[in-house]
């Protein structure tokens, strides 16, 4: 065993290698969940099954046991062993019936785990990945199937109660309770169990499926956010016909319920037909909701209603296998995102959230494989690896087999494990089988860290007329994974006439065979070249089409050939990657701003009209925190930022033409379609900061005027921003006016503290009066994240004492009060080793002073892993 020292004494570490399969199965298990004031009952029969030799291990934590009843039996204290995480109970027979009563407090639950009050009139459940256990005694592990059947009681000030599954009954208790009774059919494990109580309203609607089930869809919300909830409900009709039209997969039950709250750890939870999301996942509206937001809505309603089959039918064996579930669900949520709009957009944007996140973490002391094979605290493990790269991986393998046969992969993949809980392994043989191409060295991506970097080299001869790519992979090793292996690589790709523009077909023969298909060279070795042949004249060549693998690239492109992919790549997504390439190199390698500033001017004007999304996107510069990620010592964030804000300003005024038409002659309004709509918002609010930055006179008015007429969110934050940042006149006024109009709109107050935060010149005394503020709120993690998104926004502040003083404040405060989110918050300083001196003393300093107070296992082992770099 391998142990961390902390302050709360000692840590275990968990391996995946010490898997052992449950001793004892539980075939049926009846919750009588009874809540008060200032406590809850919760009682509990098992009827369990032995599997395997070996006691009955029952998770429980923070559990007051008043008794426990086997087989009809009340057993003394001697005939059980309870310590703070489990109950053990030796020498059952085969099978037995396990009672337990237990006294919870979720009144006071302030980690939001298990079940909690969440506001005054409500109480939910988060029992994903081990939450359950603070809600009963139960072998609380994935692999664990049972039926439940959920009796919930409360007062009637609370009218809903729900459960998963069926509703069997409901009656009253006495004057002023009553009950329900649901059941439900499907087996599940435990994390997938869930419950409300509350005082909420309902939107209803049906959906009947492809086999013909006619389904309640039912989405529950307090009342003044009712009409807030269609979109969503629209999103999950969406979502329930593009699962059956793309995988062949059906909803199994009668009804399918969404329940929306303020606190919530998480974005939302997939509950066997009982998901509980937070508001800012499930709200949408124009008004009060930006266009951003409404397209993560409708991913996340998708998310969690794939989840239905890959994640509820086909579970996890054991949490190791996260990612199974995660990184299979999130591509398929942004495939179901790609075919709503547009889809080189949303491809553009997974991507960045790839890079801008993903890449940092897998480059910085959190890096770890999409299947980790150890955790002291699994809640640290739903990360962009497990989630993003996870979909890269599943992605991979779709555009390796192409759509039949990935389907038929899946197809055979849902007939094999249905009602089981399995590995990654048995997905990738599930895949293979059904598809009959092997995919088992995929398995590498999955069982290990880092981003691979995919180094390219082209000779074209002209005589011979073939164009030789030579092809070679590396990884930076990790002190925890030694001995790194080749992955295999798609390498979408594509070669252009330099002068017509043309794309070339491909003619590819090398010492073996036909490698390129369908223009994808699957690159499987650490090295290795193809050949092309008939190609006269040296082409342009574009790698790594659609973003084919997460790697980085490292190809000697010359500024003008990036500036050619950005004018005639055939698809949008390809021309964006040109545009990042390029900046890259200017705002890292000091390259000249003029083939970008000039390539620019030639296409936007064109596309703007065309698509006005596709176009705002082209304009997106690297993040500064991405850029930080690509430096890995001596990093300076004020001259990171230096050179960003001057690429920012050279844009502004070579184009200053181009900024004033689109925002005088763009109108919203005037277009046919959302996507339309939504890219012309995006183009006019980049035109008018752009305007702003010019120094033009007329921006301010603008965006003041902006600001009052609309009803659009997207705009009036738009407006807001500009105003704000810039210290125009007017912005008092506006933040001032924004207050009144929205304070009773949580999710747009949350912006109008984002906005603040995020302010380029946000100092303590600024920050200091944000979370001071009456609206300021520790337990709702989404008021804690309009703050520290905001300032994580500017590195400048991040890594001045304002930045840092807020997140180690906060991981101090939320170790007890909430660690999940603790532990999350701390991550933004995980790469604070790459600072220049005298900060990062400064910083690490702050950290290991953090690491002698902290006690929660989420805090602990981040903080650690932070220092052990
Ligand atoms: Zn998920």
């Amino acid at each position: 065993m391998n142990i961390a020292v902390n302050a709360s004494g000692v840590t275990e570490t968990i391996y995946l290698k010490d898997y052992t399969p449950p001793a004892f199965a539980v075939q049926d298990i009846h919750l009588d969940i009874r809540v008060f004031d200032d406590h809850s009952i919760v009682r509990s029969t098992l009827q369990v099954q032995r599997q395997h030799p070996g006691d009955l291990i029952l998770l429980g934590r923070d559990l007051q046991l008043q008794r426990i009843v086997v087989n009809g039996q009340q057993l003394a204290e001697n005939q059980y062993q309870l310590d703070a995480e489990q109950l053990i109970i030796a020498e059952l027979p085969d099978q037995a019936i396990i009672e337990t009563e237990v006294i919870i407090h979720p009144e006071s639950n302030t980690q939001l785990e298990g079940l909690y009050q969440a506001g005054s009139d409500l109480f939910v459940t988060q029992n994903e990945p081990e939450g359950f256990r603070k809600i009963t005694f139960y072998p609380d592990r994935p692999d664990v199937l049972s039926v439940f059947t959920t009796r919930v009681e409360a007062d009637l000030k609370y009218p809903v109660l729900l459960a998963n599954g069926n509703l069997l009954e409901t009656g009253t208790v006495g004057s002023d309770r009553h009950y329900a009774i649901w059941q439900d059919p499907t087996q599940k494990p435990s994390y997938l169990f869930a419950c409300v109580i509350g005082n909420l309203q309902v939107l209803k609607d049906r959906y009947t499926t492809i086999e013909g089930r006619d389904v309640a869809l039912e989405i529950y919300a307090v009342e003044k956010d009712i009409p807030k909830c269609q979109i969503a409900m629209q999103a999950l009709k969406d979502s329930m016909r593009w699962d059956e039209e793309h995988y062949g997969r059906a909803y199994d039950l009668d009804n399918y319920m969404i329940v929306a709250t303020s606190a919530f750890n998480m974005g939302a939870m997939e509950n066997k037909g009982l998901n509980i999301f937070n508001t800012s996942c499930v709200l949408a509206d124009p008004e009060v909701t930006t266009d951003a937001a409404i397209m993560r809505v409708q991913s996340v309603i998708a998310h969690e209603y794939f989840h239905n089959w890959t994640g509820n039918r086909i579970t996890c064996r054991d949490w190791f296998q996260l990612c199974l579930k995660e990184g299979l669900t999130v591509f398929r949520d942004q495939s179901f995102s790609e075919d709503l709009q547009s889809p080189a957009v949303q491809r553009i944007d997974d991507v960045s959230v790839l890079k801008s996140h993903q890449f940092p973490e897998d480059a910085g002391p959190l890096s770890h494989p999409p299947r980790p094979d150890h955790f002291v605290e699994i809640n640290n493990f739903y990360t962009a690896t497990v989630y993003e790269k996870g979909a890269e991986i599943s992605r991979m393998m779709a555009t390796l087999l192409g759509k039949e046969k990935f389907r038929q992969g899946t197809d055979e993949y849902f007939y094999r494990h249905d009602g089981q809980a399995v590995t990654v392994e048995e997905w990738v043989a599930a895949l293979s089988a059904g598809s009959g191409v092997d995919l088992s060295a995929f398995l590498t991506w999955y069982n290990q860290p880092g981003t691979p970097t995919l180094a390219v080299q082209a000779a074209h001869d002209a005589q011979a007329k073939t164009l030789t790519l030579h092809f070679k992979q590396s990884i930076k090793s990790h002190h925890k994974y030694p001995s790194l292996k080749a992955v295999p690589i798609p390498v979408a790709l594509a070669l252009f006439d330099a002068e017509s523009g043309e794309q070339f077909t491909l003619d590819c023969t090398d010492l073996f065979e036909n490698q390129v298909k369908d223009g994808v060279y699957l690159f499987t070795q650490e090295q290795a070249t193809i050949t092309f042949q008939q190609i006269a004249q040296k082409p342009v060549i574009s790698l790594l089409r659609n973003f084919s693998a997460p790697v980085n690239l490292d190809f000697d492109y010359s500024d003008a050939e990036l500036a050619f992919l950005l004018r005639h790549e055939t698809n949008g997504f390809n021309q964006w990657q040109a545009t990042q390439a390029l900046l890259e190199r200017i705002l890292l390698q000091d390259h000249s701003v003029d083939v970008y500033l000039q390539a620019m001017q030639q296409v936007l004007p064109q596309l703007a009209p065309q698509d006005p999304l596709l176009a705002s996107r082209l304009l997106d510069v690297p993040t500064e925190s991405y850029l930080a990620s690509r430096i890995d010592q001596n990093y300076q964030p004020e001259f990171v930022a230096e050179k960003r804000e001057a690429l920012l300003n050279k844009l502004a005024q070579f184009m200053g033409d181009f900024w004033k038409e689109i925002y005088q002659d763009f109108d919203p309004d005037q277009q046919q379609e959302f996507s339309q709509a939504m890219g012309v918002r995006a183009l006019r609010n980049i035109a008018l900061s752009m305007l702003a930055r010019h120094g033009d006179t007329c921006a301010f008015d603008w965006a003041f005027n902006l600001y009052q007429h609309t009803t659009n969110m997207t705009e009036r934050l738009g407006a807001m921003r500009v105003l704000v940042w810039n210290n125009a006149p007017q912005a008092e006024q506006v933040l001032a006016d924004f207050y009144q109009r929205f304070k009773d709109e949580a999710l747009a107050l949350d912006q109008w503290f984002m906005i603040q935060a995020a302010h380029p010149q946000a100092d303590q005394q600024q920050i200091a009066q944000l979370t001071a503020h009456a609206d300021y709120d520790l337990g709702t993690p989404n008021r804690i994240r309009a703050v520290t998104g905001g300032l994580a926004s500017r590195p400048v502040n991040l890594w001045q004492n304002v930045g840092v003083e807020h997140f180690i404040g906060l991981a101090k405060l939320m170790d007890e009060k909430n660690p999940i989110v603790g532990a999350r918050m701390i991550q933004v300083l995980s790469r604070w080793y790459t600072l220049a001196e005298p900060r990062q003393h400064e910083v690490k300093a702050a950290l290991q002073q953090l690491q002698a107070e902290v006690k929660s296992k989420n805090v602990v082992e981040t903080v650690n892993s932070m220092l052990a770099i």
